[in-house]
């Protein structure tokens, strides 16, 4: 299996190269942020969970993530490997994700992060809120609390991966074009 944890901060361009590379190596892209808002979208009982942290830019507790992820995995046992968008983005949802795919004879292959300065992100994410309807891109107090629980909690990741010589950084600050033929060459490599 070819498992990759794509990584970075809110507005990187993750869902956009996972969706490119998911074709490229037959992977089954699973982003936790678009699970979250298909079941608010369809008022499950998950999606009223999350719905009241994600409104604030906060992340949704461990162990609902951690389930959904877990659960998500398994609908495809078929699979020929998963490309991780959103997850983990704590610690403890790392130290699972090692557990679970460990228990399946796999693990991770590596973390590849998009690198890219703040000040752009948060532009970015103001843009893409005027469309996208998402209610945590309306306003840059919101925008700015994601990247505060990024930095608290999910930037130490690339240590955790660093330590295991698998973190890759890749400069995410390009055209789409410029920045999937980067993730190539390293997802060659995975
Ligand atoms: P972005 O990376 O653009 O902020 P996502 O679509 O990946 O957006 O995630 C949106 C929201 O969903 C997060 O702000 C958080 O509330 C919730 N979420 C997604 N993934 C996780 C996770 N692994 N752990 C906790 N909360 C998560």
């Amino acid at each position: 299996m070819k498992n990759i944890v794509l990584f970075g901060p809110p507005g990187t361009g993750k869902g956009t190269q996972a969706e490119i590379l998911k074709e490229k190596y037959c992977l089954k892209h699973i982003s936790t942020g678009d699970v979250f808002r298909y079941n608010i979208k369809n008022q499950t009982e998950l999606g009223m969970l999350a719905k009241s942290f994600m409104d604030k830019g906060d992340l949704v507790p461990d162990e609902v993530t951690i389930d959904m992820l877990e659960a998500e995995v398994d609908k495809n046992p078929k699979s020929k490997g998963f490309i991780f968008d959103g997850f983990p983005r704590t610690q403890s949802q790392a130290e699972a994700l090692d557990t679970f795919l460990e228990k399946k004879g796999s693990g991770i292959n590596g973390m590849v992060a998009l690198e890219v300065p703040e000040d752009l992100l948060v532009e970015r994410l103001l843009e893409r809120g005027k469309t996208s309807g998402r209610s945590d891109d309306a306003d840059e107090g919101k925008i700015r609390n994601r990247f505060n629980e990024y930095n608290t909690k999910t930037a130490i990741l690339k240590e955790f991966y660093l330590a295991k010589g698998n973190y890759h950084g890749i400069d995410g600050v390009g055209s789409i074009e410029e920045i999937t033929a980067r993730l190539v060459k390293v997802f060659d490599l995975l």
